[in-house]
C-alpha cells in the first residue's frame, strides 16, 4: 500500500520540502510519497480528517496553519504549545498529535553547522514573526544569557517578550531599537527570523542590519536559505564575522519529521544534497 505525507499551507508555491523529503523516502526505499496539499483556510477541517485514515502518515503545516491547526489535532506537545505554533503533524497510536519541529532544527544547525553553542551566550533575535518564536523558545532552552528582540513594529517584540517573560524562560529578555547603528554591540549572536534578503521577496537586494555596525566577534545566523549567500551574509563575511545560512536548519527540522512518519533515521546527507540542487543548481 503506498502511503503518503504532505505539506499543507496556502499559497504554496515556494516549498522545498516535497523535494528532500521524497529524496528521503526514496533513498531508503519505502513506498511513500510526499505531496504538496494546498489547503485554503476553509478546507483546514477538512484535512486534517482525511490525515485519519491509515494510508496518510502525517503533515508538516506551514503559512498560514501553524497555529489554526492545534485545536483541530488529538494532542499538541509540550514544545509546541509553548511556542504556540505546530509545523508537523504525526500520529502516535493512531492519535493526530502536533509539534514544532523548527526549535530543533534550529539548534542543530547552529551547533553542528555553525559550531556555536548558544549556552550562556547574548543573542539578538532580527524579527517577531513565527519562526522568532521557536528561535525564542530554543535559546532562552539552550540557556542562552540574555535575549534581545528588534522588529520593526516594536508592539510585535514586545508581545513576543511578555510570552515568553510569562513561561519559565530562564534569560533576561529585552526590548532593542530595530535599525540603530549599536543594535548588535553587546551580542554574541544575531538571528534574522524575518524574510529580508529572501529571493523574489520584496526586500530581496536588503540586509536587515543595513546601517548597523557588526562587530567581527558576533555570529550571524540568517534563516533565510535562498540565495544561499544572502546580504546579511555577505554583510558578515565583508566584516570578518562568522555566519550561517537557513538551508540546514530547513532541512533538519523536516528529518525530525520524517523520523516521526517513518520511524526511519532520516538520510539527512541526501536530504540536503536534493535541496541544494533544486535551490542552487548545484552540490555547493
Ligand atoms: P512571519 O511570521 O511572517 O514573520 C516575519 C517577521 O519579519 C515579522 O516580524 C515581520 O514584521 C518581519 N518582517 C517582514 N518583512 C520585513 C521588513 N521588510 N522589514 C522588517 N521586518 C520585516 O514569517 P516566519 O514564518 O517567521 O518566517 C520568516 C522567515 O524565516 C522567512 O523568510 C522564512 O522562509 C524563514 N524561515 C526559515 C526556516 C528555516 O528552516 N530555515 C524556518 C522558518 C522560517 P511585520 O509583521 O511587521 O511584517
Amino acid at each position: 500500500m503506498t502511503q503518503y505525507v504532505g505539506v499543507i499551507g496556502y499559497p504554496l508555491r515556494h516549498t522545498l520540502s516535497p523535494v528532500f523529503q521524497q529524496a528521503g523516502l526514496d533513498a531508503l526505499g519505502l513506498d511513500v510519497r510526499y505531496q504538496a496539499w494546498e489547503t485554503p483556510s476553509e478546507a483546514l477541517p477538512a484535512v486534517v480528517t482525511a490525515l485519519r485514515v491509515p494510508e496518510r502518515l502525517g503533515m508538516n503545516v506551514t503559512i498560514p496553519h501553524k497555529q489554526a491547526v492545534m485545536s483541530y489535532l488529538d494532542r499538541v506537545d509540550m514544545t509546541a504549545q509553548a511556542i504556540g505554533a505546530v509545523n508537523t503533524v504525526a500520529k502516535v497510536a493512531g492519535h493526530l498529535v502536533g509539534y514544532n519541529t523548527d526549535c530543533t532544527g534550529f539548534l542543530q544547525a547552529l551547533r553542528q553547522d555553525g559550531g556555536f553553542d548558544p549556552a550562556g551566550a547574548r543573542a539578538l533575535v532580527l524579527g517577531a514573526g513565527g519562526a522568532a518564536r521557536a528561535v525564542l523558545y530554543a535559546l532562552l532552552n539552550a540557556g542562552a544569557a540574555r535575549v534581545g528582540v528588534a522588529a520593526r513594529r516594536s508592539d510585535q517584540a514586545t508581545s513576543l517578550i511578555d510570552h515568553f517573560s510569562a513561561t519559565a524562560a530562564a534569560a533576561p529578555l529585552a526590548l532593542e531599537r530595530w535599525g540603530h547603528p549599536d543594535l548588535v554591540t553587546g551580542y554574541d549572536l544575531v538571528v534574522n527570523t524575518t524574510p529580508i534578503g529572501m529571493l523574489h521577496g520584496g526586500d530581496e537586494p536588503a540586509s536587515p542590519l543595513a546601517g548597523v555596525d557588526l562587530p567581527p566577534g558576533v555570529f550571524v545566523y540568517d534563516l533565510v536559505y535562498n540565495p544561499s549567500e544572502t546580504p546579511l551574509l555577505r554583510q558578515a563575511r565583508a566584516a570578518g564575522a562568522r555566519n550561517l545560512g537557513g538551508l540546514s536548519m530547513l532541512v533538519y527540522q523536516g528529518a525530525v519529521g520524517f523520523e516521526y512518519w517513518t520511524g526511519r533515521a532520516a538520510p539527512i546527507a541526501t536530504m540536503l544534497a536534493a535541496a541544494r540542487r533544486a535551490l542552487y543548481g548545484s552540490q555547493q
